[in-house]
């Protein structure tokens, strides 16, 4: 882990964070709130009681849970395949317990001054509020830079029938003309709601246009031509201050128990020899994917570590559709686990490649640590950091026919065993030098300090 320098800054200023209460969104916010921390601000956390993080973890920080009404459709997770649904419904049910809170924050006294409100860019309310209260808010965008101008270009307003081809239509193997690094078969995997999502990215975009500046969870090396373009279109000032995890760790917020006893069977294991497989916390995956999953690493012949979150497998608690005899057959060549220390495992000698489903905390994860991945993204924005990793930065390979075990040995072998699969390694390692600039993310925080200290933002007070 990277330290950072501490700083105590003239006047005690305190931030106030608030993180859409999703794991993906949660372990960057804790993560940037931590960095600050170390540069001498204090940090107030806003958050949705769905998805509480665990305050004990951060006795530094004060938190403030707030209703979000989110109860009344927790339920609709395991079956609604509409993520758009959900960051709609919490822009609309944390609306009056935000204010509220806030305005309670901003009035207590003796409290020092409040220098902003850093909020997911997904909770896009929060700009009209922020406003309101005179307070500049600062957006934490935790999706990649590609993304975000993927989002702005394609035309998911448009009714366009482009996002619901099929392997039988002539165009779905080619390019989107709006961004043609994607593949329309990839756009049909981003949203089954395509006006849902094109009022949640308007929304989203807009109201980052409106904001007082964006940080960004990713390194310029990594985007640097993506961080030019979107600098014109976006004239708020750009904080690339990633990749958060290589300061701290995302132990700290995690939802679920992780096992650490894996690690252990990890230390066994000879180097660059361990497939690790993970989804991530929201992607869901059928019976039949789930079984060609097992088979294709049944087949390959190598260890594996397969993260099986309970309920990810659609009408499924745990492992009840893996093949017959499966955990028997494989001995001690498999582990399958609820959750794991991703972090760690990455970071392991024994691993050799990731098979992931693109979230983009896990493809920051896995460049910091210099492994290659095989891409299975399943919807918002996978598909898109999928098209990063095997087309532009070449370090992992797409699983273009989704779950399939023939396709899934061959990338596999294409990854782990071809002189293929070294080049990748070799890129994706030359990546790994590059992501951690202790000086540069310095330098981002202490301009973010100066503006602050000199009101650029529009000083509350
Ligand atoms: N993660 C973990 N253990 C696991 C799987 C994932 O700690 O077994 C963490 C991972 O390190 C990452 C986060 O959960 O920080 C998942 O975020 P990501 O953006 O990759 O995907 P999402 O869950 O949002 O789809």
């Amino acid at each position: 882990m990277e330290t950072l320098g501490s700083v105590s800054t003239l006047r005690s200023r305190r931030i106030i964070l608030f993180p859409l209460p999703f794991q993906g969104h949660i372990n960057p916010m804790l993560q940037l709130a931590n960095i600050l921390h170390t540069r001498g601000f204090k940090i107030t956390i806003i958050h949705a009681e769905y998805n509480s993080p665990n305050p004990s973890n951060y006795p530094h920080f004060a938190f403030k849970p707030i209703k979000d009404r989110f109860s009344e459709i927790a339920d609709q997770l395991a079956t609604n395949r509409d993520g758009t649904y959900f960051a709609r419904y919490l822009n609309k049910s944390c609306v009056d317990s935000f204010i509220d809170c806030l305005a309670e924050l901003l009035a207590e006294p003796g409290e020092e001054r409040v220098a902003c409100v850093i909020t997911d860019a997904c909770f896009y309310f929060t700009q009209a509020v922020a406003d309101d209260l005179k307070l500049p808010r600062i957006v934490l965008r935790t999706s990649g830079l590609g993304c975000t101008l993927a989002c702005d270009a394609l035309p998911f307003c448009s009714k366009k029938a482009c996002f619901y081809l099929t392997k039988q239509d002539s165009d779905y193997e080619a390019s989107v003309p709006e961004f043609p690094l994607l593949k329309f078969k990839d756009i049909t995997n981003i949203t089954i709601n395509p006006q849902g999502m094109g009022d949640l990215t308007s929304n989203i975009l807009n109201q980052m246009r409106a904001s007082s500046g964006i940080i960004w969870n990713t390194f310029k090396e990594l985007e640097e031509s993506d961080l030019e373009t979107l600098s014109q279109d976006f004239q708020v000032p750009s904080f690339t201050l990633g990749p958060f995890h290589k300061y701290f760790p995302a132990s700290g917020s995690s939802l679920i128990e992780q096992d650490r006893t894996i690690l252990s069977w990890l230390d066994k294991q000879p180097p660059k020899s361990v497939v690790y497989v993970s989804f991530g916390s929201v992607a869901h995956i059928t019976k039949s994917e789930f079984q060609e999953v097992a088979h294709g690493l049944a087949n390959m012949g190598l260890p594996f570590l397969w993260v099986v979150r309970p309920g990810m497998v659609v009408g499924s608690e745990w492992l009840e559709a893996l093949p017959e005899k499966f955990l028997e057959r494989m001995g001690e060549r498999g582990r399958i686990v609820k959750w794991s220390p991703q972090q760690e495992v990455l970071a392991h000698p024994a691993t050799g490649c990731f098979w992931t489903h693109n979230g983009w905390n896990s493809t920051l994860e896995s460049i910091c640590e210099g492994v290659p991945m095989i891409c299975s993204p399943c919807l918002a924005d996978q598909p898109i950091n999928a098209r990063y990793v095997s087309d532009v930065w070449k370090i992992g390979v797409l699983l273009e026919d989704g779950f399939e075990r023939v396709g899934i040995k061959m990338a596999i072998k294409r990854v782990m065993m071809d002189k293929e699969g070294e080049e990748m390694r070799e890129r994706v390692s030359s990546l790994k030098e590059k992501s951690v600039n202790v000086w540069q993310i310095q330098w981002h925080v202490t301009k973010l300090q100066k503006q602050w200290s000199c009101g650029a933002f529009g000083d509350y007070m």
